[in-house]
């Protein structure tokens, strides 16, 4: 065997041996696919099945998930504190029984046709005083977190 037919089979091994290493990395990246899939799947489960016990359970204050309980609850009134700030920037009202958006002005919510409360969510509000100071006590805290850092990598 002369040195260029060794070279041959040499790269002749190695190209297979690619071939192999790319098929099993495509196998690899399949399967990983349909695992992720599936863990989708057991993910959403899992989570209609605790959504399930939360509703059934939630008004037990000493069961065996007690504080996640306390958790979620204490979490989704702050969604709706959150959601409350969205739209007081917005300028919209949110549906108290339902929790859609109306317009400023809208009597009824368009969702559920629920009356409109009369509070007036949008603009400057005609508060007492006391009032004010908690409204620039929950604007200061708002305020000390520079929407610059939000978001920003350490
Ligand atoms: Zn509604």
């Amino acid at each position: 065997m002369d040195f260029f037919e060794k070279v041959g089979e040499t790269l002749s091994v190695k190209g297979k041996e690619a071939v192999k290493k790319a098929k099993e990395m495509a196998d690899i990246s399949n399967l990983s696919v349909q695992i992720s899939s599936q863990e989708k799947i057991v993910s959403k489960l899992y989570a209609e099945l605790g959504k399930a016990y939360f509703e059934l359970h939630r008004e037990e204050e000493d069961g065996p998930y007690a504080s996640q309980f306390r958790e979620i609850k204490s979490a989704s009134e702050k969604i709706q504190e959150l959601k409350g700030e969205i739209n007081k920037i917005k300028g919209v009202k949110t549906c108290e029984n339902c929790g859609a958006d109306m317009g400023a002005d809208a009597a009824y919510c368009p969702g559920c046709g629920t009356k409109a409360s009369a509070e007036e969510p949008a603009g400057e509000p005609e508060v007492d005083d006391d009032f004010d100071d908690v409204y620039d006590d929950a604007y200061e805290n708002a305020s000390e977190t520079p929407l610059d850092d939000i978001g920003e990598e350490e």
